[in-house]
């Protein structure tokens, strides 16, 4: 049998139709921004596996420093003990996230980083003895798989089937250039009523919907306003955290600061799964009590993994080299010369860039599917033509490996531009 025959026999994918998926290439080795399959074909990983690869793969500083974990300490349980790493990254991430963020959880994946943000400002207002059990989202918000994270998606694709089982959640339209007023209006109506507990958002960029843009002015007013009406401000940078928006941050481009944080993906530079919510000294007040049942009983049996926490130590310290922080700008700087290149092209609907992130809207006559016809086809051409892109309904996007060379990028490029020609 070959590998994708056993593929086939066995594994179930993530977001996969099996009946009519093709056969998933066999990725046998990565360097970089590149990647190998088992018959040696190239590919240039043009959205860093998922937006979680910043160094490139198999980068050797990320391996030694894991390596030398592995060797030291793999893993201990984080009830009832604490160990080096997870204090040297909690001191580590006081410093660099908004400086009310004091206090760190630590969980998986991105879904249980926002599950532990919605629990806790749920817990937070029970333990004060107020009914607050709602969540405002905005529409097409993306904050992953789990079930309070789901119920916060705004993606129907993804939901559809257990509506009726989930956490009540209100919508609030994007406020993306035009509709930054019937945004905020939408938001003070609802705030009226005194029923929210936390406002839920991708700061800046919805990565999900499409690399979807709003402005940090816009940002700064719904924050405002939550903050003035008692509703807790909960930043979901899974997606746009450590450098994709040309900050460390999207967060950092903000006057007002969230009271709560979701972290994962390039947390620990694509190599261990791990993730980290943060609050304010307040939040954790509200938990702190001679009263046993005021404490927050979550927990993951890998929290605080010292391996993972030794990986997010390691890419925070290559994140802030000045190498990566000029690879970070050249991107930036590649992508807004191909985006003046691109916009006047006559298939070419809108364009967006902020840090690596080029984010590319087809001209269609009807609403795309998330995982539709044009998209498939799209998705097809790239993987034929050695670009993983992974296109979302109309839009093309690029999220590359910071270290990606002028060269690959290039190619990524007029890739993009022979896709537009044959659609
Ligand atoms: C990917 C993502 C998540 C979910 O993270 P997982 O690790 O896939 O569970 C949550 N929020 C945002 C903004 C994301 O991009």
């Amino acid at each position: 049998m070959t590998l994708s025959e056993k593929d086939t026999l066995y594994n179930w994918h993530p977001y996969t139709q099996h009946k009519t998926a093709f056969t998933h290439p066999v990725i046998i080795k990565g360097e970089g921004a590149l990647l190998w399959d088992e018959n040696e074909k190239e590919y240039i990983d043009a959205i860093a596996s998922w937006w979680v690869n910043p160094f490139g793969h198999s980068n050797r500083f990320m391996a030694d420093a894991i390596y030398k974990q592995l060797t030291t300490l793999e893993h201990v349980l984080f009830g009832g003990f604490t160990h080096k790493k997870a204090i040297a990254l909690s001191e580590k991430l006081a410093k660099i996230l908004p400086s009310n963020q004091k206090k760190f959880f630590y969980s998986d994946n991105g879904s249980t980083a926002v599950e532990v943000a919605i629990k806790v400002a749920l817990q937070y207002f029970h333990n004060k003895g107020e009914k607050k059990t709602k969540i405002i989202a905005f529409e097409n918000a993306f904050h992953g798989d789990t079930f309070g994270a789901m119920a916060a998606s705004g993606i129907s694709f993804f939901t559809e089937a257990f509506q009726g089982s989930l956490l009540e959640v209100v919508r609030i339209p994007v406020p993306t250039k035009g509709n930054e007023e019937n945004s905020l209006k939408t938001f003070e109506d609802l705030l009226k009523t005194n029923e929210y507990a936390a406002f839920l958002f991708e700061p800046l960029v919805q990565g999900a919907a499409g690399m979807v843009m709003y402005a940090p002015e816009v940002l700064d007013q719904l924050i405002h306003v939550a903050k003035e009406n008692n509703v807790f401000t909960i930043a979901d940078e899974v997606m746009t955290g450590f450098g994709k928006t040309g900050k460390n941050f999207a967060c950092d481009y903000l006057q007002e600061q969230p009271d709560m944080m979701c972290l994962s993906k390039a947390l620990t530079g694509g190599t261990i799964p791990m993730a980290v919510t943060s609050f304010t000294n307040e939040i954790y007040d509200a938990f702190y009590d001679d009263d046993t049942s005021k404490a927050l009983f979550h927990g993951h049996t890998f929290t605080a993994n010292p391996t993972g926490c030794a990986a997010a130590l390691a890419a925070i310290e290559l994140l802030e080299s000045s190498e990566m922080q000029t690879n970070i700008q050249e991107v930036n700087k590649q992508h807004l010369a191909f985006q003046k290149q691109i916009e006047t092209h006559p298939k070419v609907k809108t364009t967006r860039v902020l840090g690596v992130i080029f984010a590319l809207e087809i001209h269609v006559d009807s609403q795309q599917d998330y995982y539709g016809a044009l998209r498939n086809k799209l998705y097809s051409f790239f993987i034929e033509n050695g670009v993983i892109l992974r296109p979302v309904g109309n839009v093309i996007y690029i999220l590359p490996p910071y270290v990606i060379s002028k060269k690959h990028l290039d190619k990524i490029y007029t890739t993009i531009e022979k896709a537009l020609a044959i659609i």
